[in-house]
């Protein structure tokens, strides 16, 4: 699933290829693409591409007025796939192309202010993981880029959201922003050094601090990183950085190990 910054580096690739460019045909190879009827989506055709904007996790072409008439915008949405293609001209579209879901209306890290975050965050008391990754809550913010985030703001992924005083909120609004910005400007270069089109838009990076690290060493303080197994994906974190050495409860390995369970980050290294 692309997440906040894969969206980010493909509105500035497509700004290098057709800002400015007159958008010749849009063909809409599967049928549930397209969510707006009228006005028709050929009566786009022939419009100049003003630019390209980032609306949370969409991608918007905002094409000129035509004479007399206002503006267009054309929005596109990445859903659950989340690869944005760019082919030669007249090349083959590849033909399986997954859709899924319409947009939850979770807000924007990177375009809200700290009153907007913490007024969300606290809106349901989940643990920070499943607040900050929720799509409903927040927009752009995935598994990946969820545990980047707390490993960052050195809080616990288990921690409730109302159990959070306004330091530590204040703190995991700037590590949110921070990390987005960062891991922007990262893949940027990546896509910079690939010929401008972000193609390796993958959920795991050699370059992050614990997720998809499991066992390997916290970039920050050395200790392995530890993982929760849920049932679709896991919750990478450092127990030192992050939970005060304490080790959370793994529930499959945790009753398997029952007694001989570690409890702390010390028991192990
Ligand atoms: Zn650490």
């Amino acid at each position: 699933m692309p997440e906040l910054p894969d969206i980010a580096v493909y509105g500035e690739a497509l700004t290098r290829e057709i800002a400015g460019a007159v958008l010749q045909r849009v063909r809409i190879l599967n049928p549930f693409l397209l969510r707006t009827a009228v006005p028709p989506i050929a009566a786009a055709e022939g419009r100049r591409v003003a630019g390209i904007e980032r609306l949370g996790k969409r991608v918007v072409l905002a094409l000129d007025a035509a004479a007399g008439g206002e503006p267009w915008f054309l929005v596109i949405h990445l859903m659950i796939a989340g690869r944005l293609r760019w082919l030669a001209a007249h090349a083959k579209p590849p033909g399986k192309i997954a859709l899924e879901a319409m947009d939850p209306g979770g807000i924007d890290v990177l375009s809200c202010d700290l009153a907007a975050f913490t007024q969300r965050l606290a809106s349901e008391n989940h643990t920070l993981k499943r607040a900050l990754t929720n799509p409903r809550l927040f927009s752009g913010i995935g598994n990946a880029y969820g545990d980047e985030i707390l490993h960052r703001a050195r809080l616990s992924p288990v921690t409730l959201t109302r159990a959070l005083d306004a330091e530590a909120t204040r703190r995991l609004f700037e590590a949110a922003r921070a990390a987005l910005v960062e891991w922007t400007e990262r893949l940027r270069g990546e896509a910079a050094a690939h010929g401008g089109w972000p193609d390796k838009v993958t959920a795991f990076h050699p370059a992050m601090a614990v997720h998809g690290r499991y066992g390997q060493p916290c970039p920050v303080c050395g200790s392995p990183v530890q993982r929760i197994v849920h049932a679709d994906n896991e919750t990478n974190y450092c127990a030192r950085c992050q939970t005060g050495g304490k080790l959370l409860a793994d529930r499959a390995l945790s009753r398997l190990l029952k007694a001989s369970w570690p409890k702390h980050i010390d028991d192990i290294d």
